[in-house]
């Protein structure tokens, strides 16, 4: 605050001095001239009369007569009449020398000028710096180009393969467009945080040897403040100037968060100003550029839908969490530069790190590098992972490794084998494809179900099975565990369940005892609601329980054999789950 004013003074006194001494020049300086008509001028000078003109200023005339005198008179011509005056013998004076008064204004007010454009810049200087480091990464990414390939990203097995379809179309989008096919536009990457988003997208860039542009969402609000529309203009001018490239938006969640209701963007007009900027720019491309725009999140969920339409962000690939074979996989990687005594097992390390993402494993084996060197030891042994790996779970706030866990670990292994047992026992086209009990964002094991596509109505017989389905995980739970030990993680299965029977009563009129009626109807007119759909709810879904509980029960032994490999490989593909079944 102090220096503010401080120069706020200097900067009065500096342009009062120079007004001053200017008045006081030009005073100084004062002739007295006499002002004449135009036409009299005119006539002084066919009469000879004029010693000379100033032809400085362009709306006046100035001169002196022969007899002395000073005269001053409008110039109507306002341009040069030098070749006239000069014939009639008028001396000319062109010269602009200044005088000084007038020299040392200018230099005076050239000073004040440039310490209040310094004092106004003060504000922003160090917005600018952080801009200046961002672009300046941004330049440096690019000299890395090709240098981070697929070879750097271990597991993630299928968004790799998702992605190396991409680098054929970077590479040859001639290719492409002479097929008329249209590039993929946005690629958006959501999953727990650390799982190799970024590294994935840079991965690309590399592959395709392309230009690598990161920047961040949050970025755009909070350090381009005011400016994020702009930005991405100016992201993706460079992009294009470049040519083909990789554009890498993290966190776009900060960008693009659902606008509730309206067009509010949780009162960030800027958001949305930036939101657009983007949009417009992605419709932008004529499609075959070779340009990607890819994005990351961790919650998919609070993202606008305006981001997710086709032509936008039209391919949506979920990273999560690795399973057991994903993290040696990592292990190994990050162990290769590293001496590893010939103890460590990283298999085990491994099973013994569930829940890890790639870059809690990547800050493991860093982290027992770390302790190995301070003790100066000759290489990485298991004691130095252990410590590692505590230190790591101490500064997650959980404690211990074992019971963590493989407590849950086992209930979920049985619970999400209770899902795909039901399912294959009772529906002959829905199919399996994975069974996981690594944590997805869609709950709390993995269970993926193909339901057979393309079909306009659900039967009676379809809906009630969906229904099974989803108490498999329960029923499961119960027969393994015991009534008393069920668990909470049923939750959103029962919640999905319940919807459903709702609506097979009160929506499809499915139920004979409840007959056609629609609930919805009924509720909104002011008829006596009480139809006793609730009792009848709970009924139908007591009975379909009891169903999926005797399906489970007489297949124990396949519940226990999924369980089991559940437990020993974490996830389980089609052909593994068919596999225990044929058994
Ligand atoms: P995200 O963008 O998903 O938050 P990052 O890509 O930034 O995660 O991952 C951070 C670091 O963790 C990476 O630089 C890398 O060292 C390590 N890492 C994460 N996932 C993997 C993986 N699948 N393979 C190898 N390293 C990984
Ligand atoms: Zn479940």
């Amino acid at each position: 605050m102090k220096k503010k004013s401080t120069f706020k003074i200097l900067l009065i006194l500096i342009i009062f001095i120079a007004l001053v001494s200017n008045i006081f020049l030009s005073l100084n300086n004062k002739k007295e001239y006499k002002e004449i008509p135009y036409k009299l001028f005119l006539e002084h000078i066919e009469k000879n009369l004029v010693q000379e003109v100033e032809l400085k200023d362009k709306s006046q005339l100035k001169g002196k007569f022969k007899n002395g005198d000073l005269f001053i008179t409008d110039n109507p011509r306002r341009e040069d009449f030098k070749e006239y005056l000069l014939l009639n013998n008028v001396e000319v004076i062109e010269d602009n020398s200044l005088i000084p008064a007038q020299i040392i204004t200018i230099m005076f007010l050239l000073m004040g000028i440039g310490l209040l454009a310094y004092f106004t810049n003060k504000n922003y200087s160090k917005q600018a710096e952080k801009e200046m480091a961002l672009m300046s990464k941004i330049d440096m990414e690019n000299s890395n180009k090709g240098k981070i390939t697929f070879e750097d990203v271990a597991g993630n097995e299928e968004a790799k393969e998702s992605l190396k379809e991409l680098v054929d179309f970077i590479k040859n989008p001639e290719i492409y467009s002479k097929y008329g096919a249209r590039m993929p536009r946005g690629v958006l990457l959501y999953g727990p945080p650390g799982t190799g988003k970024t590294l994935l997208a840079k991965s690309l860039a590399g592959e395709a040897n392309v230009s690598f542009y990161p920047v961040s969402g949050s970025d755009f609000i909070q350090v381009y403040a005011g400016l994020g529309a702009s930005r991405i203009r100016e992201l993706f001018k460079k992009a294009k100037e470049d040519g083909k490239s990789v554009i890498f938006i993290d966190e776009i969640d900060a960008l693009g968060k659902k606008r509730k209701g309206g067009n509010s963007h949780g009162g960030s007009e800027e958001g949305d100003r930036t939101l657009n900027a983007l949009l417009t720019e992605m419709s932008g491309f004529k499609g075959n550029e070779g340009i990607i725009v890819m994005a990351a999140t961790n919650r998919i969920d609070t993202l606008d839908e305006a981001l997710l339409r086709p032509g936008r962000f039209d391919r949506q690939i979920e990273i999560g969490l690795p399973d057991v074979n994903a993290r040696y996989s990592i292990l190994k990687l990050h162990s290769m530069n590293k001496p590893i005594s010939s103890e460590v097992d990283l298999r085990k390390l491994a099973l013994e790190t569930v829940y890890f993402s790639g870059a809690k494993l990547e800050n493991l084996m860093n982290e027992s590098a770390i302790i190995a060197a301070r003790n100066k030891d000759k290489n990485i042994n298991n004691e130095h992972i252990n410590k590692a790996y505590y230190a790591i779970l101490v500064g997650d706030e959980k404690k211990d490794r074992s019971s963590i866990s493989l407590g849950d670990k086992k209930i979920t292994a049985y619970h999400e084998a209770g899902h795909a047992l039901i399912t294959k026992k009772i529906t002959k086209n829905n199919r399996v494809t994975k069974v996981s009990i690594i944590p997805s964002t869609k709950g709390m094991g993995g269970f993926s179900l193909n339901i057979p596509p393309d079909r306009m109505y659900q039967t009676k017989i379809d809906i009630e099975n969906n229904i099974k389905i989803a108490l498999g995980g329960r029923a499961a739970e119960e027969i393994i565990f015991g009534k008393d030990n069920i668990t909470t993680g049923a939750s959103s299965d029962l919640k999905k369940a319940t919807e459903m029977t709702l609506a097979l009563l009160g929506n499809y009129g499915m139920d004979d005892k409840i007959g056609l009626i629609n609930y919805d109807i009924i509720l909104n007119s002011n008829l006596n609601t009480d139809i006793s759909l609730m009792e009848r709810t709970r009924d139908i879904l007591d009975n379909f329980y009891q169903d999926t509980k005797k399906v489970l029960v007489e297949n124990k032994i396949y519940l226990e054999k999924i369980a089991k490999a559940l437990l020993e490989k974490e996830t389980l593909d089609e052909v593994e789950i068919d596999k225990i079944l044929a058994s």
